[in-house]
């Protein structure tokens, strides 16, 4: 059995000719399937199914065995023989060019369709990326504010920490540090923090260092 170099013209069929092919002159090759459909007929004159050429069934058909006797040109003429041979190359050649430009063509929409798949996966995970890193972003600029809070809670304790330190009268560090402590200018007005027209002397400075009693 030959190497089924050639494949069915009819359109998507593409089967493999490994026994039998159905040969036209205007070098297309059919299954046997597709070939019996389109040449089994009373017409003398029929059209290729590949390429619309009108073919005269007596002259420019043929279903052929594609694994003929060696014996099959032994009784035509050498000029002959060199005829059929030529044919023969002619229609591997035209065979082997539809080959190539059918394969081309599925390789073509192969890549086309991976680059495209390639392209949208990598469109997904960039979005993915930057929905992450805005995520990121928000995180920091909520720790950057709340650093920048705790900055201002500390500079306004050292203040009053200081203020206390050099007051020389207990009567001037009360009053003054009083001021210096309230809590709403320590920790800002928070949830958890009283009123401090609701607070006595002791519960702003209670047993903290800050206590001066
Ligand atoms: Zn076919
Ligand atoms: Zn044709």
């Amino acid at each position: 059995m030959s190497d089924p170099f050639m494949s069915c013209n009819f359109k998507n069929c593409k089967a493999p000719l490994t026994r039998f092919a159905w040969i036209t002159r205007c070098s297309h090759v059919f299954c046997e399937e597709h070939g019996d459909q389109h040449f089994m007929n009373n017409a003398t004159r029929v059209k290729c199914p590949a390429c619309n050429e009108i073919n005269n069934k007596e002259t420019d058909i043929i279903k052929n065995n594609l694994n003929p006797s060696d014996l099959i040109v032994s009784c035509v003429r050498p000029e002959k023989a060199m005829e059929y041979a030529a044919y023969a190359c002619r229609l591997w050649s035209y065979q082997m060019q539809m080959k190539r430009k059918y394969n081309t063509e599925i390789l073509t929409q192969k890549y086309e369709r991976l680059i495209l798949e390639g392209t949208s996966q990598l469109q997904t995970e960039n979005r993915d990326l930057k929905k992450y890193l805005s995520e990121i972003d928000n995180r920091l600029k909520k720790v950057n504010e709340e650093l920048i809070r705790t900055r201002q809670k500390l500079r306004k304790y050292k203040a009053a920490y200081e203020a206390m330190c050099s007051s020389k009268q207990k009567g001037y560090f009360q009053k003054n540090t009083r001021e210096f402590l309230k809590p709403e200018l320590i920790f800002g007005r928070e949830n958890n923090i009283r009123d401090d027209t609701s607070l006595k002397e002791d519960e702003y400075f209670g047993d903290s260092p800050l206590s001066f009693h």
